[in-house]
């Protein structure tokens, strides 16, 4: 209020640093679940890969999407998601703090929210948390670089996981065995455990698994029947077709060209 603006107090805000992000540069805000090894077995998270737990994560992600302004790409796997901000935003003035900390409550708040959507009846033991940082990327290519590098730790960490589990789950090995087992190994090696000695084909795996989720906006067409009224007329049904803008989720490659050149928009603005 006018009155507060004027007190002798007001001097403090000069305290208040500058954490303007530079202009041009992509800003992009990744969140990481705290302590999540832990939240997944007090949660009883299925091992390797808990879906209910990534759906509720890509659920949380499209809120915030949905809710703040000019994130054009977001990326996530495990306990984490990575937003991206248009290059040309002015949303909080493209202040750190602001940006950062309204993208980590949304997410927080919202995986709370939509908990029992994907738990059902299993009930949140306490609440969880999410750190955040921001890091700045002044080219197209640094930020398709970030991305692929997030991707490839998804690729890395879950065909690990993989191999490691199904030595335990259908080998009969202890864990200590998987572990022993897997030291040194390559990631051709792991495929060659997989394929020769449990008939799986990694690549046949979950897309969701192996790639993780990639989130983006589309315009859609939208068809849906109106009832239209006309004085002196007999009511009808119009076919009305609007574009809409929606979140539509992906779990394909985003490290290769493909993606990108299908999706030209996303570095566009
Ligand atoms: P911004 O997103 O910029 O913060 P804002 O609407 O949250 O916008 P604030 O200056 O933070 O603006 O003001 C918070 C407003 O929320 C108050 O002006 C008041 O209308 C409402 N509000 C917050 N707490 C209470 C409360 N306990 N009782 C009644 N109203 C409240
Ligand atoms: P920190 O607080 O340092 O991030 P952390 O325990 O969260 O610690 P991460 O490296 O972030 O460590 O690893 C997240 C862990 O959460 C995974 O190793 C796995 O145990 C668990 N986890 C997250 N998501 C899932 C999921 N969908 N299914 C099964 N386990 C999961
Ligand atoms: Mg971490
Ligand atoms: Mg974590
Ligand atoms: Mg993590
Ligand atoms: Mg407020």
């Amino acid at each position: 209020s006018s009155a507060m603006a004027k007190s002798k107090f007001e001097y403090v805000r000069s305290f208040e640093t500058d954490d303007t992000c530079l202009r041009n540069c992509y800003i992009v805000v990744r969140l990481d679940g705290r302590n999540f090894h832990r939240f997944a077995e007090q949660h009883q998270f299925a091992k390797p890969n808990d879906d209910r737990a990534l759906g509720l994560m890509s659920k949380s992600a499209r809120s915030v999407m949905e809710g703040l302004e000019d994130i054009t790409i977001a990326y996530g796997q495990s306990d984490e998601f990575s937003f991206v901000f248009k290059r040309t935003t002015t949303w909080f003035k493209r202040r750190a703090s602001k940006l950062l900390t309204h993208v980590a409550s949304q997410f927080s708040s919202s995986y709370v929210f939509y908990w029992k959507e994907f738990f059902g009846e299993q009930p949140l033991l306490y609440p969880p948390g999410f750190d955040g940082r921001v890091v700045l990327y002044p080219t197209g290519r640094n930020l398709r670089d970030y991305l692929s590098w997030r991707q490839a730790d998804c690729h890395i960490n879950n065909l690990y996981n993989t191999v490691f589990w199904t030595l335990i789950q259908k080998g009969g090995l202890t864990t200590t065995q998987a572990e022993d087992r897997l030291k040194g190994t390559l990631a051709s090696d792991k495929n060659e455990i997989l394929f020769s000695e449990f008939d799986i084909n990694y690549n046949n795996e979950s897309a969701l698994h192996r790639k993780g989720t990639t989130l983006i906006w589309e315009k859609r067409d939208e068809t849906v029947s109106k009832h239209i009224k006309r004085p002196n007329e007999e009511e009808k049904q119009v076919p009305v077709t609007r574009s809409r803008r929606k979140v539509e989720a992906y779990h394909c490659d985003i490290i290769g060209d493909q993606f990108w050149e299908e999706h030209p928009g996303v570095l566009q603005d």
